[in-house]
């Protein structure tokens, strides 16, 4: 806790004084973030430091694989659906991303089973990218980078189960996009209309 305390420090002496103006505008008119992301909890995939974007430009929510979940209004707590719905409905973004990421540990948990004494939360989670793991031609050297792909489209397909996300994207107040970021490289590469990851 030490290290953050010390990184909050450095922040309010060097970052705030620069961006106090930002803060206080975005504090007085509120967001309007022009872009939404959904993006893994992996420390060490920060969507803002990849897209170089500052306060009040990314709406983010980040969950276990970056997995959007298929639109189910059950009553039960959805917190990337109910994120997803305040970014479309409620701040009205204009693109919405998901971006997955190498050597993803929930993708590996996907695959590999997830390792006890985890369970008992994940493995439901992970299991929603099933279809994306069965969707795959089996060459193993190439499944965990290939799935990690599958999943992202995947997400993309349920994101369209959302009726209003389909609406917006036919009438093109929403465009929908994947995206793959290698940590060894750090190279990040966008699904085209071919279906593939391209690097951008
Ligand atoms: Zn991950």
């Amino acid at each position: 806790m030490d290290d953050l305390i010390r990184g909050y420090r450095r922040f309010r002496e060097t970052v705030w004084p620069e961006r106090r103006r930002q803060f206080e505008r975005l504090a007085e008119h509120g967001q309007r973030p022009q872009a939404m992301v959904i993006a893994c909890s992996d420390s060490r995939v920060d969507p803002a430091m990849i897209f170089d974007a500052g306060p009040g430009e990314m709406f983010v929510v980040r969950n276990v694989a970056n997995l959007v979940p298929p639109c189910r209004p059950d009553g039960a707590c959805h917190g990337t659906s109910a994120a997803i719905e305040f970014g479309v409905l409620g701040l009205e973004v204009g693109h919405l991303i998901v971006l997955g990421h190498g050597m993803c540990g929930g993708i590996r948990a996907l695959l590999e089973g997830v390792p006890a004494p985890l369970g008992s939360f994940l493995t439901p989670w992970v299991r929603l990218a099933e279809p994306a793991r069965r969707s795959l031609a089996c060459d193993p050297a190439d499944s965990q980078l290939a799935c990690e792909h599958a999943a992202v489209r995947l997400s993309l397909d349920n994101l369209a189960t959302f009726p209003w996300i389909a609406e917006r994207v036919a009438d093109g107040r929403l465009a929908l996009h994947g995206a793959h970021f290698d940590i060894r490289t750090g190279v990040l590469a966008m699904l085209g209309a071919d279906g593939t990851f391209a690097p951008v």
